[in-house]
């Protein structure tokens, strides 16, 4: 039974490559071997293009064979390791423990649970301490490690935080260069630890606590490291630009090539991780940017463009022409309301694109203000206005409640925005016949570090739902409107993970051993998880990853922090002329 089982998960990594273009397959014999994962299913981690990047650069270098590793299905369970080899990669079927390294990419923190399940089915010891010189040496990159990886530091031998194309190159040359010198384990993630500033081996630092629980320091466990060494997130000043080596029909974007047009954003929303951890705002050149689609179209008829800001690239216009030009067809991630023109309305018509997605966060000026989002009612009705003119476009509206010095009014104008929306598109479709649908996603406020919010809690759960239960009610009197929430029980994971320190491993090891019942593990946990989800922050705390380095001050994070209380925005990011909040000033 067990080898029929066996033999089944091999015909589905079989079927699955067969379904795929651009996979590479090389032969592992001298190389360093890495076996790339995704903590999540293969449908979800192919429509990753950080995924998808950094299994390119690894492959891209003739010393290393990368092969990927997803979190098993349903159908592929026996993969665990009652099946005798325990989860494989897809380009050979080889064991995960025969790698030299596996890495993962790591993009949301409600994957955390999901690494312990592949590390159990991939026979590897969960736990950093329990492995011994024949385990590969198990690491973790992605945004998620450069924002806070503490709640995962006893899991893993080692983080790479930072751009991937900034350090993975020199990080494969240190590791041969290492284990060339016939260094065992420990003394590889020492040396390793040792030679670059963004590699970070938490078995190598111990944390100490304040009586209250809050972190007192971080020392160093070994000779050679300093106390409380600084960890440097290496940032790219002029990435390649990025595309999806890998097509496929079995991912969110079928067989459309993604290609990224920049990097991070200067809106400086404050509640926005990926605004600041990404800082300064980078875009591609456009030259660039047009030879990837050139090449793209050989393969695929569809183009994915992504950017925090579509419309903000210079050119962008151009961009959609040179597509359309070629019998191309593009789509586009979120659009910016106050950059809503006609024109670009039009090209995204004439590409076939129906719906559009935009974020208003929040439903009253005051709050936006709040949070920096530089959007004014005005703006977006005359978004509304120009979009319904154009097409029968339907909006998927974004918003987030239980925000920092969010009221029952600022909820209440939700309802009242989105009539007011609703009204003017219905006036403007009139002579047409048609009108687009109005959708909402409303999501709940996660406070992430590194922005302005890393020190507001969020807010419980029980209020949540029941700010959930009363919009839901007040939108779907409106008629016309739906309405969607994320799930608060899952927000509050989510900060969980977003916001602990380390002591939040042993809470994601009960979780596992309890099968995700979280309610069991939060009963047999000693530590308890409000305090790192519902606590306020003092400014002057020490915070689980201060000692991560992006180049962002903390005293511009305060300065914005109070900003905020006074709902006052703050400029939006002028690179080259700026030096606020002390990235630029690196000469990026
Ligand atoms: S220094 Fe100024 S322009 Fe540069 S990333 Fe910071 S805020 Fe933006």
């Amino acid at each position: 039974m067990k080898e029929k089982d066996a033999r089944g998960k091999v015909s589905l990594a079989r079927s699955r490559l067969e379904g795929e273009r651009g996979a590479i397959r090389k032969d592992r014999g001298g190389r360093i071997s890495v076996a790339l994962v995704y903590p999540n299913y293969y449908r979800v981690g192919m429509s990753n293009l950080g995924f998808q990047a950094v299994y390119s650069l690894l492959n891209k270098r003739d010393d290393v064979v990368a092969e990927r590793a997803f979190l098993p299905e349903d159908k592929e369970t026996s993969l665990r390791p009652a099946a005798g080899r325990g989860l494989f990669t897809l380009e050979s079927q080889s064991p995960l423990s025969v790698f030299d390294i596996i890495a993962f990419s790591i993009s949301f923190e409600n994957d955390y649970p999901n690494i312990l399940t592949i590390l159990e089915a991939g026979m590897i010891p969960l736990l950093e301490r329990e492995r011994d010189e024949f385990c590969p040496i198990i690491m973790a990159g992605g945004i998620t490690s450069f924002m806070n990886p503490e709640p995962i530091a006893l899991f893993f031998d080692l983080f790479l935080p930072g751009e991937a194309e900034a350090n993975l190159d020199e990080f494969i040359e240190r590791f041969i260069e290492i284990r060339g010198t016939g260094a065992d384990r420990k003394e590889t993630l020492e040396r390793l630890e040792k030679a670059m500033t963004s590699v970070y081996v938490p078995s190598l630092f111990r944390v100490e606590y304040n009586e209250d629980g809050t972190i007192r320091s971080r020392l160093s466990s070994h000779k050679d490291s300093s106390p409380g060494k600084i960890i440097s997130c290496p940032k790219s000043a002029d990435p390649a630009v990025s595309r999806s080596a890998i097509l496929t029909k079995d991912t969110e974007f079928a067989d459309t090539v993604l290609i990224e047009l920049g990097r991070g954003c200067g809106w400086s929303c404050r509640f926005c991780a990926a605004g600041y951890v990404y800082r300064p705002p980078r875009q591609h050149r456009e030259q660039d940017v047009l030879e990837c689609i050139d090449r793209a179209l050989t393969e695929s008829q569809h183009i994915g463009l992504l950017s925090a800001s579509v419309l903000d690239v210079p050119g962008i216009n151009d961009i959609f022409d040179h597509i359309t030009e070629r019998g191309g067809r593009f789509s586009v991630s979120s659009l910016r309301v106050n950059l809503l023109n006609e024109d670009a309305l039009y090209r995204l018509k004439r590409s076939g694109q129906k719906s559009l997605a935009i974020a208003i966060e929040a439903g009253s000026e005051r709050l936006r203000k709040v949070i920096n989002k530089h959007l004014t009612n005005e703006q977006i009705i005359n978004a509304v206005k120009i979009t319904a003119r154009v097409s029968d476009f339907s909006l998927k509206l974004y918003f987030i409640i239980g925000l920092p010095t969010e009221t029952r009014d600022d909820v209440e104008e939700i309802v009242s925005l989105v009539k007011v929306i609703k009204h003017h598109m219905v006036k403007e479709s009139r002579g047409r016949g048609t009108i687009g649908r109005i959708r909402l996603s409303v999501n709940c406020f996660i406070p992430k570090a590194f922005t302005p919010f890393q020190w507001f809690p969020m807010e419980s759960v029980a209020s949540l739902k029941e700010k959930q239960k009363w919009l839901k009610k007040a939108i779907e009197k409106e008629g016309g409107v739906t309405v969607s929430f994320d799930v608060a029980k899952w927000a509050y994971m989510q900060t969980l993970f977003s916001m602990g320190d380390r002591r939040v491993g042993s809470i994601l090891m009960l979780g596992h051993q309890y099968r995700d019942d979280w309610s069991a593990a939060f009963r047999h946990s000693e530590i308890n998880p409000d305090f790192f989800v519902l606590r306020p922050r003092g400014l002057d705390e020490v915070l689980p990853w201060d000692f991560i380095d992006h180049g962002i001050r903390k005293e511009y994070l305060k300065k914005e922090y109070m900003l905020a209380l006074k709902g006052i925005e703050s400029d939006i990011c002028d690179v080259g002329k700026c030096d606020r909040c002390g990235v630029c000033h690196l000469g990026l």
